[in-house]
């Protein structure tokens, strides 16, 4: 038995050597502009954000233009093992941009060059590139991409192949709704310029595909003009009903008497210094006076995030006259409401404070499972009971994000699946911890993800996983639902050797 076992690994091991040599020799004999890196002991490739993975590739190309994207990936279909996937910024959780004995794409390698179309209309950019940076290309020409993601240094192809949302996507729907080109290398190897109206289903597959389709190496990103400065406002609930209903309410009206952005968060109702009342203050100095607070409030409250775009040479008198018309039929708690007038720009890069804040404690390098879910708007208050109020009663340690998007800005033709409902809340579990033994288990917190899908699943509340992380084929097939059809089938016409981002575990490797 021993010996049948040793024989089997040794026959295992020997086979993987093989394996490793002939896509060794493969990856040495390409003929690239950039480089490609066989050494990859220390490579960051093969970890991120999420902390929890640590995963090995047997090379990282850091591609020049698309052709050396596209001379790897024709290299990978000659070989029967190879994969490759495209890293963004590795701001993954689950180790999805990771290829075990792959070959990483180090997509900000590629070149950055960023340029205004038709009319100030769109902009087009590298697939690698940071919002951060094309945010700050863009405001110098007056203009501003519309729909964003809370934290910028994400890479405009790693949000498109997942959605990218934030408190504008009730208004412009996800950034995938926001592009109107995109050149896309295929996992056959080839580079195709797709839109509406070209190659439109590559198109819509590229979008939320979790890079199973092709790799985005660059985008037409619509634009707007940017207002100057953002009036920003958080305003506090003890009752989820009234929070809700007054964020849907808000998402819902006509632009002219609306808000720019939405968001929403649930805080725990203690002193605790990082989930309780000192969460909600935009400066430091402002908090939430418990004394405001009725005493039969639960244990969690709900704060509500507005804000509202002007110019500079707006008056202060109409600005807020604005706000306040838009505030007055609100249900929050009176008196605790906290305002602040921000540069556009800062308000866009304002995660990037808490982003210096985590790296010098040493929270940004710890490990981080979060969970994002979107939830249909039926189900949002069952959600908040079985949940929030019951889970997640003493917070997590970073925030609990819960705001409204409307589904009629989302093109459903794309890969990206969402619940029923018109109204879809985003929830999203950021959890920031010290490293055991400081803080918590990985594995308790994992476990605490895992309960909250559980407990959404036995209450048939209806959801999907946002940035969804699986092992296991029918779990895709659940996720995607009616959606798995198209998803296989387009899998079949665009990467049918399952070249590509192996890490999402969706298809196996074919030849
Ligand atoms: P990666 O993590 O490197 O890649 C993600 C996936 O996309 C992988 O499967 C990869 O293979 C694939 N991929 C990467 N680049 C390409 C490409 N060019 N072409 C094709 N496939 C590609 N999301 C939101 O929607 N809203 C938020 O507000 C938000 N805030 C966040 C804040 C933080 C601090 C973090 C860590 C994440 C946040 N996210 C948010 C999640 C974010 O959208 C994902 O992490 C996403 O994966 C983008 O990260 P990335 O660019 O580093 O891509």
């Amino acid at each position: 038995m021993i010996l049948a076992c040793w024989e089997r690994y040794h026959h295992d091991s020997e086979s993987e050597t093989l394996r490793n040599d002939a896509d060794l020799r493969l990856c040495r004999s390409l003929d690239l502009q950039g480089t490609l890196d066989l050494e990859t002991r220390n490579t960051p490739a093969r970890r991120d954000f999420g902390g929890m993975n640590d995963v090995r590739p047997l090379g990282v190309l850091r591609p020049a233009a698309e052709e050396d994207v596209a001379r790897l990936l024709r290299a990978a279909s000659r070989s029967p093992t190879l994969t490759v996937a495209a890293r963004g910024n590795g701001h993954s959780i689950n180790g999805q941009a990771m290829a075990e004995r792959g070959v990483v794409v180090e997509m900000g390698a590629m070149d950055g060059r960023m340029a205004v179309g038709h009319h100030l209309a769109y902009v087009d950019v590298g697939g690698g590139v940071l919002w951060e940076d094309l945010l700050k290309f863009c405001i110098g020409f007056g203009l501003a991409p519309r729909s964003w993601t809370d934290y910028l240094g994400l890479t405009v192809g790693g949000t498109l192949s997942n959605a990218g949302v934030s408190g504008q996507a009730f208004r412009h729907g996800p950034q995938s709704s926001n592009v109107s080109e995109l050149q896309v290398v295929t996992g056959k190897g080839d580079i195709v310029i797709c839109s509406e109206a070209e190659n439109s289903d590559l198109f819509l597959a590229v979008l939320g595909g979790l890079g199973q389709f092709g790799i985005i190496t660059r985008a037409r990103v619509l634009l707007q003009p940017a207002p100057d400065m953002v009036r920003w406002i958080r305003v506090v609930y003890t009752d989820f009903e009234a929070f809700s209903e007054d964020a849907e309410l808000l998402v819902s009206r006509r632009i002219t008497e609306s808000f720019d952005y939405v968001e929403g968060f649930a805080f725990v109702n203690s002193d605790d210094p990082v989930n309780g009342w000192d969460s909600v203050g935009l400066v430091p100095g402002q908090r939430v006076d418990p004394n405001r607070i009725p005493s039969g409030a639960g244990p969690l409250l709900y704060c509500l995030e507005v804000a509202l775009n002007y110019r500079k040479h707006d008056s202060s008198k109409t600005v807020d006259k604005a706000v306040n018309e838009m505030l007055r039929s609100l249900r929050f708690l009176p008196g605790l409401r906290f305002t602040i007038d921000v540069s556009y720009l800062d308000f866009l890069l304002r995660v990037k404070k808490d982003e210096e804040e985590a790296k010098a404690n040493g929270i940004w390098d710890a490990p981080h499972p979060w969970l994002n879910l979107f939830v249909s708007n039926r189900d949002i208050v069952k959600f908040d009971k079985f949940v929030f109020k019951e889970i997640l009663k003493n917070g997590i340690g970073g925030p609990m994000l819960v705001y409204p998007m409307l589904r009629d800005k989302w093109d459903l033709r794309t890969s990206v699946v969402l619940p029923e409902g018109e109204i879809i809340y985003l929830i999203a579990l950021l959890r920031f911890n010290r490293p055991h033994p400081e803080g918590p288990h990985v594995d308790d917190l994992v476990g605490q993800n895992q309960e909250i899908i559980q407990c959404c699943m036995t209450n048939g509340l209806d959801f999907k996983v946002y940035i969804p992380h699986y092992r296991a084929e029918d779990q895709w097939r659940r996720h995607f639902g009616k959606q798995w059809t198209k998803f296989v089938e387009r899998k079949a016409l665009y990467d049918p050797m399952a070249i590509l981002a192996p890490s999402q575990r969706i298809f196996t490797r074919t030849h």
